[in-house]
């Protein structure tokens, strides 16, 4: 039996977006078929051809892109009425404000589309506005999976696998380490990341100028260290049952002059297993691996389990925590 590729949409054309749209040119499961930014969308059901896509987005926006590229101010709910072919679309989109996400899956809800969404959203409270939307993305037919990049992601899901050793999860704690070597690569995420230093806030945060940015990461000789983070894979976890979300802290060093990792990504997870014993399960990123690679990885292994859900009829909102990611060939 021949099967046609999955149809994929990537909401934001920044340094994830890109990325993965990067990652899917190897895929035969899936195919690249749309992409919006700020300020406009492209859609092609017989594939977008990454080079021409960034040779338009470095003019401004994909909206440039000849001859299918359109500029629009509403560009999200642009596409998603235009597109019918999308099957499921990867959000890498920033989450600012924090109701950002949120309202993208309002706009979602409202426009009748069915289909997979995929974030790699962050914050415990963005994930809390998610909630109330359950039974929203039901009823719409969407199934919605949150929080599947890296951290929430990865380290989340192998959180709730390491958990089946024991009778009580005693300490998760998640540890990362981010190498880039230009923030500008991935402003939304340096920005995000600045918001839980201590004084920031996201309003703050998101207020930078890009100047401001640099000045701040010049005092810091471009690192960012950052503990006791408003991480969602505390409420994650809790919502899978693996403990309660004050037993999880989650905290790292982004340097953002360095592709070299300042520290090895890991989540440590302490139990007491059905006989009484106290232990540790250790699992640790490669150096090697990229953000770009454990957050995209991940989310599109997530999108092709979401699809799974979808075709059954399972709808509403699912966490990394819910679902083993399928791997996509
Ligand atoms: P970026 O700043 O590089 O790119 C953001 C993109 O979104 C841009 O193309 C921009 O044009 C587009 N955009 C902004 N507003 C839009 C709108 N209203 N409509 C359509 N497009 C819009 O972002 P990034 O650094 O790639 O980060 C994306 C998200 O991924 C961030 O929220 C970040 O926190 C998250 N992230 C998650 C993890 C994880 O492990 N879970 C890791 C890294 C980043």
């Amino acid at each position: 039996m021949v099967h046609t590729p999955l149809g994929v949409g990537i909401l934001g054309f920044g340094g994830l977006g890109q990325a993965m749209a990067r990652m899917l040119r190897a895929k035969q499961e899936m195919r690249w078929i749309a992409v919006a930014d700020k300020q406009g969308y492209a859609y092609r059901p017989a594939g977008l051809e990454l080079d021409a896509c960034q040779a338009a987005y470095a003019q401004g926006s994909v909206g440039h892109l000849e001859p299918v590229g359109v500029m629009s101010t509403q560009s999200i709910a642009d596409l998603v009425a235009q597109a019918p072919e999308v099957e499921g679309y990867f959000l890498a989109l920033p989450n600012l404000p924090n109701t950002f996400m949120a309202e993208v899956a309002r706009q979602f809800i409202a426009s009748g589309w069915r289909g997979v969404l995929v974030d790699a959203l962050k914050r415990t409270s963005a994930v809390e506005q998610l909630l109330g939307l359950q039974d929203d993305l039901r009823q719409a037919g969407i199934t919605y999976l949150t929080g599947c990049g890296a951290t929430p992601g990865l380290l989340t899901a192998a959180a709730a696998l390491a958990a089946q050793s024991y009778e009580e999860v005693l300490a998760v704690t998640i540890t990362f380490g981010v190498g880039i070597a230009n923030w500008e690569a991935y402003r939304a995420t340096i920005r995000e990341d600045i918001a839980h230093l201590p004084g920031y806030s996201v309003e703050r945060a998101m207020g930078l100028s890009d100047a401001e940015v640099e000045a701040l990461l010049d005092q810091t000789g471009g690192l960012l260290k950052l503990e006791h983070m408003e991480h969602a894979d505390d409420i994650l976890l809790e919502l899978a049952g693996v403990c309660p979300r004050d037993r999880v802290t989650v905290g790292g060093v982004v340097d953002t002059r360095n592709p070299k990792k300042p520290l090895s990504t890991h989540v440590k997870l302490t139990g007491r297993t059905f006989e009484g014993r106290v232990s540790t399960h250790i699992f640790t990123l490669g150096d090697e691996t990229s953000m770009a690679a454990n957050v995209c990885g991940p989310a599109l292994g997530y999108l092709k389990a979401g699809r799974r859900l979808w075709c059954q009829g399972h709808c509403g909102l699912l966490t990394s925590a819910d679902v083993m990611p399928q791997f996509v060939r």
